[in-house]
């Protein structure tokens, strides 16, 4: 029998990259999968809700707290075969998996570096950067149910991922990640497909000068965690860049033409995505509506570096930054006609 260590009024923001939020009402850190196991039965016998954290980089918790117990997933262990089957418990850090694998020659995630965050968070919302997503090299990913508390196995087409998205997503309480495994190219060349990273790349680039690059460029947009960068307290990516249809980018590049943001339509950051739809850029968006980078009100605002990251500036509530977050995404949409999603999840 496992014994719980169970924690009362555990303030949360410190395990947050944000830094906002209350505590949490019962708190368990949990190192092997017995005690998770053990730390929902808890919940259960005690008739409280229960939430998972882990790396706390995408997450934003509420002023007033969790009602809960949050379990801190701490499974860590990470295996690595030469024939580039990978192995990572979900507490893992993921930027320590993708060190790992560049170092050892194996092709895959070598665009997915700096990426803050567990492991187990990465295919909840299928983690992609610079044309390389969690899905391409998944080969299958342990799961707990919540209801059943048995581990199940999912393979890459039971997971339905999609833009930013996968099964696991769409149903929060059905599961927790235990552990994801990947299925690498051993020797395998870099993967170089966005411009903005092949701009600062020769040709062929080995995986450790390509993973350099994707740091270089992610630090310069303050999107890899430094403690002495102002702009560090944020969530990377607040709100989801849109896929919205074909015929509503056109009236966005029309309404860019007609306003004179643009003197060119092609000057509309878009990218068609198949099936009648296109991906548009959110930061753009945001930028020209008038939430310029840096923009600042109180103790929240946005990253100097990068229009879609929203930061807290130290002191500040999470209903300050929620607050702004409604008010961009309601400009967004009463001046484009697109709906901006939130990205990180909430907590409480
Ligand atoms: P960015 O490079 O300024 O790109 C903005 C938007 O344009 C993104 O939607 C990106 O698509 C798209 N885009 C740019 N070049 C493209 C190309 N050659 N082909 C197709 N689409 C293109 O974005 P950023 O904010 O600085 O972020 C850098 C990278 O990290 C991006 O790939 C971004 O998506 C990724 N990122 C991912 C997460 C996450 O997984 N949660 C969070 C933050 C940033 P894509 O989004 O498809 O790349």
């Amino acid at each position: 029998m496992v014994k719980l260590d169970v924690q009362q009024d555990v303030p949360l923001a410190p395990l947050t990259t944000l830094g906002l939020g209350g505590p949490a009402r019962h708190f368990i850190r949990v190192r092997t999968e017995e005690s998770l196991v053990e730390a929902f039965r808890w919940a259960r016998e005690e008739g409280v809700p229960v939430q998972v954290l882990a790396g706390g980089s995408n997450v934003v918790v509420a002023d007033a707290g969790y009602p809960g117990l949050i379990i801190h997933n701490q499974l860590l262990g990470c295996s690595v075969a030469k024939d580039g089957v990978v192995r990572v418990a979900a507490g893992e850090p993921w930027d320590d998996v993708v060190h790992k694998t560049v170092s050892a020659d194996l092709a895959g995630l070598e665009c997915l570096s700096g990426i803050p965050g567990s492991t187990g968070a990465t295919p909840i919302q299928n983690v992609g950067a610079y044309g390389q997503q969690v899905a391409d090299t998944l080969q299958s990913v342990r799961v707990l149910t919540r209801d059943q508390l048995e581990p199940v196995e999912f393979g890459p087409d039971d997971c339905e991922f999609a833009y930013r998205d996968s099964l696991f997503k769409r149903r929060p309480d059905r599961w927790v990640v235990l552990e994801v495994t990947f299925g690498l190219r051993p020797g395998g060349k870099a993967k170089v497909e966005y411009d903005e990273l092949a701009g600062t790349l020769g040709s062929s680039p080995s995986l450790a000068e390509t993973r350099q690059a994707v740091l270089a460029l992610r630090r310069s947009k303050s999107m890899v965690l430094d403690p002495d960068d102002p702009n560090r307290r944020s969530v990377g990516s607040f709100f989801l860049n849109p896929i919205v249809t074909d015929e509503l980018a056109n009236q966005v590049v029309q309404t860019a033409l007609a306003d004179g943001l643009v003197n060119d339509a092609a000057a509309v950051p878009r990218f068609s995505v198949g099936g009648g739809k296109s991906k548009l850029a959110a930061a753009w968006l945001i930028e020209r509506t008038g939430f310029h980078k840096g923009f600042v009100r109180g103790a929240v605002g946005i990253s100097s570096k990068h229009a879609l990251a929203l930061v807290h500036h130290g002191g500040g509530t999470t209903a300050q930054l929620l607050s702004l977050a409604d008010e961009i995404r309601d400009r967004v949409k009463s001046r484009f006609g697109v709906t901006l999603y939130r990205e990180p999840r909430l907590l409480g």
